[in-house]
C-alpha cells in the first residue's frame, strides 16, 4: 500500500515508521532483522532504506602513488526492501537518488522495484561524492530531485525515457521527497528552498519527509511556511535522538542545522557521563515526539542508525 494511503486510513492518528541503512559490505540481512525485530511491536506501516552510491577514495601503492579506488560501502538497498516486505508484511520505501544514476539506470531500477510489488519511493538528489564540492549528476542523469520526481511520475502514466515504448505499462508509485525545516545547506535562502521543494510536489511528489531537527518549532514553522506557498501534501516530521556528546558538534556540521540551546546545556551539564548523556538524548526525543503527536503530525518518522534500544525508550517514553 502506499505511504499516502496508510496516512489516509489512520484518520488523524499519528503512525510510527523507521529508516534502517544497509549493512556495511560483507554485512549479513540479520543485522537489519536484529534492529527492525524489536520494533514491529510499534506497527510501523513502511520502513525506509537508505541508498548509498559509490564513492571514491584514494589508497596508497608500494610505490608511494596514490591510486584512486571505487568504494560502495553500503550496496543491497532494493534487496533490503523486498527482504523487509517478505518478512514483516510491511511496504518498504527504498530511497533512489539522482547522484551515479543515468535515466535509463533510473528507469531499470524503477522497473524492478515495480516487478517486486514496491511501489513506495523517497525520490532525492543524493549525497554528493566525498571529494566533490558541488553535486555533479551523471551525464544524462537527473541533476535535481524534481527531475527524478518527474522522471517517476512519467512513468505512473506510462512514458518512459526508451523511445521505443509507446504507451508502457504504467507503474503506480507514491513518491516522497526531502524537505528541509532548517533550510537545504546549498540553498542561498529559506524562501528559495521551499519554491524548490514545491517544485517537486508540482512534479508530482505526494509527501514530504523532513530533515531531523531538535526544536520542534523549526518544524511547525516549516509547515506553515509550505501551507502558505502552496504545499498541501503530508509533511512527515523525521526524528533522530541524540545519544553521545560529539553529536552537538557533528550533528550541525553535518546536517546544517541548530542544536536548541536548553539540549546543549543540558547535554555539557553531564559531563562525559556517557549514560546521562543518553538518557537526555532520549528525554528530548520523547518530548519532541509527545508534542508533535499531540499536534496531529501524520506519521512520526525515527533515524534508526542501527540502535533500536535507544528509539524504543524514545517511543515507550513520549
Ligand atoms: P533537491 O531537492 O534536488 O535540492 C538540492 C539543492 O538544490 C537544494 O539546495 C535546493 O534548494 C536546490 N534545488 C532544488 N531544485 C532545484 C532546481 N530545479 N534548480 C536549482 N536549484 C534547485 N542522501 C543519500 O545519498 N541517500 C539517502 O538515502 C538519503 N536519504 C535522505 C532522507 C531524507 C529524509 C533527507 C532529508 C535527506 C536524505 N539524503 C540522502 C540526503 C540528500 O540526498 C541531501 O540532503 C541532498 O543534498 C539533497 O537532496 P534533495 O533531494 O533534498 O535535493
Amino acid at each position: 500500500m502506499k505511504v499516502t494511503d496508510y496516512i489516509k486510513y489512520a484518520e488523524g492518528r499519528t503512525l510510527i515508521s523507521f529508516e534502517v541503512l544497509p549493512p556495511l559490505k560483507g554485512g549479513k540481512m540479520e543485522d537489519i532483522f536484529i534492529t527492525l525485530d524489536p520494533l514491529m511491536e510499534f506497527k510501523p506501516p513502511f520502513v525506509d532504506v537508505t541508498y548509498h552510491r559509490q564513492d571514491f577514495d584514494y589508497s596508497q601503492r608500494e610505490s608511494g602513488y596514490f591510486e584512486k579506488v571505487a568504494i560502495r560501502k553500503r550496496p543491497g538497498t532494493i534487496g533490503i526492501c523486498a527482504s523487509i516486505m517478505h518478512r514483516y508484511g510491511v511496504d518498504a520505501v527504498p530511497h533512489l537518488i539522482c547522484g551515479g544514476f543515468t535515466k535509463d539506470d533510473t528507469e531499470n531500477a524503477l522497473i524492478d522495484l515495480n516487478f517486486l510489488g514496491i511501489n513506495n519511493v523517497l525520490a532525492l538528489q543524493g549525497d554528493r561524492r566525498k571529494f566533490e564540492n558541488k553535486f555533479t549528476p551523471e551525464p544524462n542523469g537527473n541533476k535535481y530531485a524534481n527531475e527524478l520526481v518527474t522522471q517517476v511520475s512519467d512513468m505512473n502514466h506510462g512514458k518512459y525515457i526508451d523511445q521505443k515504448i509507446d504507451a508502457g505499462a504504467k507503474s503506480d508509485f507514491c513518491i516522497g521527497v526531502a524537505g528541509y525545516p532548517e533550510k537545504h545547506f546549498e540553498s542561498p535562502n529559506f524562501q528559495l528552498d521551499l519554491e524548490y521543494t514545491k517544485a517537486k510536489v508540482d512534479a508530482g511528489a505526494d509527501y514530504i519527509v523532513t530533515q531531523m531537527f531538535f526544536d520542534n518549532s523549526k518544524y511547525f514553522e516549516y509547515v506553515k511556511a509550505c501551507r502558505a506557498a502552496g504545499i498541501t501534501v503530508p509533511i512527515i516530521p523525521g526524528l533522530k535522538p541524540m545519544t553521545k556528546k560529539y553529536q552537538i558538534n557533528s550533528i550541525p556540521r553535518l546536517f546544517y542545522l541548530n542544536m536548541p540551546d536548553d539540549l546543549v546545556k543540558e547535554i555539557m551539564s553531564c559531563g562525559d557521563d556517557r549514560k546521562k548523556i543518553k538518557q537526555v538524548g532520549i528525554e528530548w526525543c520523547s518530548a519532541q515526539s509527545k508534542e508533535l503527536k499531540e499536534a496531529g503530525v501524520p506519521v512520526l518518522h525515527y533515524y534508526t542508525m542501527g540502535d533500536s534500544d535507544t528509539i524504543i525508550k524514545v517511543i515507550e517514553g513520549m
